[in-house]
């Protein structure tokens, strides 16, 4: 079987759209979600809507816990503290309570799926380098562990990146970010996992930008999350 794993979402429904109509195409059934559902996006509810509709077992991320109120905004930037706030300030009672429902990480068999890193998932930390990995291995019990959080796909073996996952060792798997990628690819990005072959692929998908960006401006949030979508930065 294989399932579609998705990420950071972020309140962009045009880019959630377009993923979820290419996996449909695929004759995926299976998708699992890794949270920041919300956040710097315009279409926070419609997105929690979505997700919900679909029943795709979900995460908590750092912006959801945001949003709820369970997690300080001292530490966000200008930008992601303004994301948060407005989208308080429009989130439906029927978002925050989905929102509040999310735990913080999900085992499977031989899988662990967490927002940020395998270690402390509620701390959200940023594995942004080989470095910061390699210091999850020491914590993960898993062979497998899918992450989102820095918005930039990447697979970390125990030596160092890796093209491709194995049955031999331990690897963790960033999806990348379907609604604010930042690894220079404006386009939406999610995982297909083969349980049966054992193999990772990062996908890609166009998506109405325009739209998207429209709709920042229109809310009043701030310019720059609108341009970022068009650079994927
Ligand atoms: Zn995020």
């Amino acid at each position: 079987m294989t399932s579609a794993i998705i990420s950071d979402i972020h309140g962009n429904v045009e880019a959630l759209q377009s993923v979820l109509t290419a996996i449909d195409a695929m004759g995926i059934t299976d998708i699992r979600c890794l949270g920041d559902i919300v956040g710097y996006g315009a279409s926070p509810n419609e997105c929690v809507a979505l997700v919900r509709s679909r029943n795709i077992p979900s995460i908590a991320g750092n912006h959801d816990k945001a949003v709820t109120g369970e997690l300080s905004i001292d530490d966000f930037s200008p930008a992601a503290k303004a994301g948060v706030e407005w989208t308080r300030s429009i989130a439906t009672p029927e978002t925050l309570s989905f929102l509040r429902s999310l735990p913080y990480s999900i085992q499977e068999d031989g899988v662990l799926l967490v927002h940020s890193s395998p270690d402390r998932p509620e701390d959200f930390r940023y594995l942004l380098s080989f470095q910061h990995a390699e210091e999850s291995f020491e914590q993960l019990s898993s062979p497998l562990c899918f992450i989102g959080h820095t918005h930039r796909p990447v697979i970390y073996g125990e030596e160092g990146t890796e093209k491709e996952i194995g049955r031999n060792g331990r690897f963790i798997v960033n999806v990348g970010s379907v609604g604010q990628p930042r690894d220079g690819d404006r386009r939406a990005c999610f995982v297909l996992f083969d349980r049966d072959a054992y193999r990772v692929t990062h996908q890609r998908v166009e998506y109405d930008i325009a739209a998207a960006q429209r709709k920042i401006l229109d809310a009043g949030l701030p310019q720059k999350l609108a341009d970022r979508l068009m650079i994927g930065l």
